[in-house]
């Protein structure tokens, strides 16, 4: 089962290494952008301006068709074949006027043409045969539509007073055309341009993005190797960066700070181990060497054994304790707890202490303060803070325990001792795992640096606000506000 797990895991991390980078995603989203721009500038310049183009010509022919048909009109019997060439020069458009067989009235044909070349010039039979299809379908006096090459204006017009002929002006589109298939030929090249170039400023802009994370990722790898020496830095990559960078950070100094205790806790529960079971060796050994027939002796030996086994039962418990109340294992029981008497009891446990070392408890607690809590778990963190109390009070061997109920719903438990008290900066440290402060101390009672710790989970999983004061060569305090629950008393 475990293997497969593991089988698992690892397919997931090659399947994530796999899955696309942050840098070619950014530069493919930069170079879709940049591509769809110049796309949407090309379109606009081939479709939208060459349309607007061609409507601007059309208008432009009706209006120079509609004013040549009115010159002419007016021209009565004057030399038209004259007016003609002025209105194309004048007008930049080809004019002629055509009888119905198509034959080109206006301008006139040379008159020699030994070659053929004006008869083809002026072969105007297919042409007129469209204009006049498309004027029988017109609904107005002139047509306008689109030859081969060329916009064409036709209407037709009364040249004299009894023949009616058509006139027949065109504009070529060649200009234009060709204008337009220049102006795509450089579209095409600026299209090209911006795209190479949004393809390198994109790359270079993706690469400047993502260099602090990869780099932060290789850090992060050192680190989750055991190197707590790497420094994570985001600056100059923006304020999304630097908090990144700064939470991780945080990260290995915590990592860093609980391989540290965790270490420190070896060394300590393997020296806490080893002192009882090396006293344990010792009296049994003496037992059977020296002590074996003296009853007096044996006994006192015996307790000895006793006392040490004890004192590594609670260490294991404590261990175990913590685990279990760390990885979830352990739930909370809570019943309604007289913690008035409860109290006293955990007070009797100190009793032998008073008795044999001459420690002195002042006690002042209300009665019938009551709360909602597992009463094994809240017994020992009270217990622990109690028992720090003793091990760390002064030379008077006075620990002060109070138990009051206070103005805001909640009844207060403290408990205060005379001794060197906790420095400042170590002051929010004392509750993590493993830690231990530095200064050596007599220890009445077990302990494994693990108390507080338990103190700690245990109140943070019922919700209770706890907390420590010191002053340095006065002593502490370490409380708990417990919320208090009135009982009915029907
Ligand atoms: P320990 O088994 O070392 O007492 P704890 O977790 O109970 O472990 O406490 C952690 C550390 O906090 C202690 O090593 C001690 O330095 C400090 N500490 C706890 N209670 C007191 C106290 N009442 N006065 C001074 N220092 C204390």
């Amino acid at each position: 089962m475990k293997r497969k797990g593991k089988e698992k895991s690892k397919k997931n991390y090659r399947k994530r290494q796999r899955s696309t980078s942050i840098y070619f995603l950014l530069w493919a989203a930069f170079s879709a952008f940049a591509l769809i721009i110049v796309l949407m500038f090309g379109f606009s310049q081939r479709v939208v301006m060459t349309q607007t183009y061609k409507t601007e010509a059309v208008r432009d022919l009706i209006k120079k068709g509609n004013e040549i048909q009115t010159f002419i009109g007016k021209q009565g019997n004057g030399d038209k074949d004259e007016l003609v060439h002025v209105l194309s020069s004048y007008y930049d458009v080809e004019v002629y006027v055509l009888n119905e067989q198509g034959e080109v009235v206006l301008p006139r044909p040379p008159e020699i043409d030994e070659n053929g070349e004006f008869s083809r010039i002026f072969d105007f039979s297919g042409k007129i045969v469209t204009l006049k299809d498309k004027l029988a379908q017109a609904d107005g006096p002139f047509v306008i539509y689109e030859g081969e090459e060329e916009y064409i204006y036709g209407s037709k017009i009364a040249l004299y007073e009894d023949s009616q002929v058509y006139l027949y002006v065109t504009k070529s589109l060649q200009l234009m055309n060709a204008a337009t298939r220049e102006m795509s030929t450089r579209l095409w090249l600026i299209a090209a341009f911006t795209f190479l170039l949004s393809f390198a400023v994109s790359s270079a802009v993706s690469g400047w993005l993502t260099r602090p994370i990869t780099e932060m990722t290789k850090k992060a790898r050192r680190l989750a190797r055991g190197d707590f020496n790497v420094d994570f830095h985001g600056n100059d990559y923006g304020q999304e960066m630097v908090e990144l960078a700064d939470t991780l950070n945080f990260a290995r100094d915590e990592l860093s700070k609980t391989d540290r205790m965790q270490k420190e806790l070896i060394a300590n529960v393997s020296h806490d181990f080893k002192t009882p079971l090396t006293m344990i060796k010792a009296y049994a050994s003496m037992i059977i060497e020296i002590s074996g027939d003296n009853k007096q002796k044996r006994e006192q030996h015996a307790q000895v054994i006793v006392e040490e086994t004890d004192r590594l039962t609670s260490l294991v418990s404590d261990v175990l304790d913590l685990s279990k109340i760390r990885s979830g294992i352990d739930v909370l029981k809570t019943t309604t707890v007289d913690m008035s008497s409860y109290l006293m009891e955990i007070l009797a446990r100190f009793d032998y202490l008073c008795e044999t070392q001459g420690y002195v408890f002042e006690v002042d607690i209300d009665e019938d303060l009551y709360t909602q809590a597992d009463e094994l778990k809240i017994g020992q963190a009270l217990y622990n803070l109690i028992g720090n109390a003793v091990n760390y009070t002064g030379e008077d061997k006075k620990v002060y325990v109070r138990m009051k109920k206070s103005e805001n719903g909640c009844f207060r438990f403290s408990v205060t001792d005379t001794g060197a008290g906790i420095r400042k900066e170590e002051l929010a440290d004392i509750w993590d795992r493993y830690y231990r402060s530095s200064n050596v101390h007599k220890r009445p009672v077990k302990g494994t640096g693990l108390g507080l710790s338990i103190v700690k989970t245990v109140l943070e999983k019922h919700g209770f606000a706890f907390g420590a004061e010191s002053e340095e060569g006065k002593g502490s305090t370490f409380y708990v506000d417990f919320p208090l629950q009135t009982l009915d008393k029907a």
